[in-house]
């Protein structure tokens, strides 16, 4: 027997994050779409989301606190990664080498077996 999932109901298309740092600075900046579109955050930004002038979607903006290039996130897998977190000023994950972010996870996930004893 297979059970239907409950559709619900999508608020948002997308989701990002964003420099907390970036929206004090008071300066625009470019927010990116996975689409490639480009949307020019204008603060004080009130809204929670913003509407991608390219694929119209509807990107939700989780601002993280301070200034970080990235954050750690988990892919569908499990497996942990590097979300790029936008408007900051350090460099995006993927201008990092391999080596970098090999050593960056592999640093994370020894703090992770750490904090779990
Ligand atoms: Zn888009």
């Amino acid at each position: 027997m297979v059970s239907e999932m409950p559709q619900k109901h999508k608020q948002y298309d997308l989701y990002t994050f964003v420099a907390g740092a970036a929206l004090e600075k008071g300066e625009p900046f470019p927010l990116k779409c996975n689409c490639g579109g480009v949307v020019t955050i204008m603060p004080p930004f009130q809204d929670e989301y913003v509407i991608c002038p390219g694929c119209e979607s509807r990107i939700r903006m989780l601002v993280i606190e301070g200034d970080p290039g990235y954050i750690i996130g988990r892919t569908s897998e499990g497996e942990l990664t590097l979300l790029p977190v936008q408007g900051s000023s350090k460099s995006h994950p993927d201008a990092l080498s391999q080596e970098e972010r090999e050593a960056i996870l592999s640093d994370i996930k020894a703090k992770l077996l750490k904090e779990k004893k």
